[in-house]
This record gives C-alpha cells, sequence and structure tokens, in this order.
C-alpha cells in the first residue's frame, strides 16, 4: 500500500452521527509522541492535498448535519484552500456542527479559525489528544507535549478529549481517572485502545483485557463516550480495498 493510500470518508451512525473525512496536510508539526506514526499521512505539497482534499469533500452529504475533519496532525497543517472548501462545503450541505483536532502547541490559532467559520455558520469544536491525565506518564513516557496538569485549562479551548488506552502501566484504576477526569471537564471524550505500529510502544494484551471486561461494559453506551477498538473502527484510515 502506497502512504497515504486510506479510506479517508466514512459515516459514523452510532452515538453523535456525523460523517469524518480524513484529509490530507503538510503534517504534524510535533511528531515527537512516542507511540505514533500516524503522522506519516503528510505531504508537503499543497496543491497536491487540496486535490486530494476536494475529492473526498465531495463525498459529504451533510445528511447529519455534522461533519469531522481529521488529519493526522492539527487543523493547522491543512492549506487555505482546503479550510475555504470545508466552510463552503458545511454551508452547501447545511452543516452546523464541524469538529477539528489540534495539538496543544497550536491554540493560539483555535479564535481566528472559529472567526473564520462564523461566516459560514457552523460551529466548531476541538478535539484534543491528551491519551492520559496523568501529567508524568504523558510527558516523560509518551512525549506529547502538553505542557498543562490542569484539565480546566486544557478545556478552555478544547470540548472534545482523546485518551490512549492499552499501554503497560495503566490499571483499571488509571483508565476510570481518565475517563472521569474527561467526562468532568469535556463534553466527548474519545477512547483509543492501542493498536501496534512501526513505533517502539506496544499495546499491553493484559492492560486491554482488564479494559474490556471490567470497563467497556461499564461505558459502552455512554452516548458522550466513543471508543475505538481498533483505530480504523471510525471507517477512516484503513487500507483501500482493490478490485
Ligand atoms: S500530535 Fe498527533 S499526529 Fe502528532 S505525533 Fe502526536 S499523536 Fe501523532
Amino acid at each position: 500500500m502506497a502512504i497515504g493510500d486510506f479510506e479517508r470518508y466514512s459515516v459514523i451512525t452510532e452515538k453523535n452521527p456525523r460523517e469524518i473525512v480524513l484529509l490530507r496536510g503538510t503534517g504534524c508539526k510535533w511528531r515527537r509522541c512516542t507511540f505514533c506514526d500516524y503522522h506519516l499521512d503528510y505531504c508537503k505539497d499543497e496543491q497536491a492535498n487540496f486535490e486530494l482534499n476536494k475529492k473526498e469533500l465531495a463525498k459529504v452529504t451533510g445528511r447529519f448535519g455534522s461533519l469531522e475533519v481529521i488529519n493526522s496532525g492539527s487543523f493547522v497543517d491543512l492549506d487555505d484552500a482546503t479550510m475555504q472548501l470545508i466552510g463552503e462545503t458545511c454551508q452547501l450541505h447545511h452543516i452546523h456542527e464541524l469538529r477539528f483536532e489540534c495539538h496543544w502547541i497550536h491554540q493560539d490559532a483555535i479564535p481566528a479559525m472559529r472567526t473564520f467559520f462564523e461566516k459560514y455558520k457552523v460551529q466548531v469544536r476541538l478535539k484534543i489528544g491528551v491519551e492520559t491525565f496523568d501529567y508524568d506518564f504523558r510527558e516523560n513516557y509518551l512525549k506529547k507535549g502538553l505542557d498543562e496538569k490542569d484539565p480546566q485549562i486544557i478545556a478552555r479551548q478544547f470540548q472534545e478529549v482523546c485518551l490512549l488506552f492499552g499501554l503497560h502501566g495503566q490499571t483499571v484504576e488509571s483508565m476510570y481517572f481518565d475517563i472521569n477526569t474527561g467526562l468532568e471537564f469535556f463534553q466527548r471524550i474519545c477512547i483509543n485502545i492501542m493498536v501496534e505500529n512501526t513505533t517502539k510502544i506496544k499495546p499491553d494484551p493484559a492492560v486491554i483485557a482488564v479494559f474490556m471486561h471490567e470497563i467497556y461494559p461499564e461505558i459502552k453506551d455512554d452516548p458522550r463516550i466513543d471508543i475505538l477498538i481498533d483505530n480504523t473502527d471510525f471507517g477512516v484510515g484503513g487500507e483501500k480495498e482493490h478490485a
């Protein structure tokens, strides 16, 4: 598979229904998270990115009035023409809710982006990958680059938070602490279960088993919690099936 030859459009029908597009930008500017290799989906050629993004945005129908845009990085990595086309797509299909991902280091870019989308009459929600509220684990082991301990401060600019479970050292208590902290300060949380990738951080099957047996049954129906057992469960990011 060529890098980037992914499924890039999908529809999420359960919990908070929305369309989702995996667009391509110039690449995550942090790139140091020790568990991550999906920042490899990037291209420095903005025109080529726009052409690819245009094809995916053309698939959006607005059926739920809600669109999530992800791009293996932050919204700041998307070119201006793509951002404008996202706005026009929302306007055309009467989409009133738009989600982007953003790393903590780009939070200063959020107010101007919100202002930009006002003219398209779409409300922007921001999702941040916190992974865990255990500061030491997050910063010294996962190298997340989020130098703020207080979830209330993180939540000032971000409405939704991603958590990463299935790592060696995590326990029922630590995972519940992250879930409860996320639900207390943010509108929604998204739990990603660690999957094998090209990094040295490996999923811990024992931790995943504990999560599946002791936590998952308790939270699986919570409308504020998305759970990705596999990181392609939203229908994007998986290999395209070729005829
Ligand atoms: S900020 Fe996101 S895309 Fe960038 S390295 Fe970390 S997890 Fe990967």
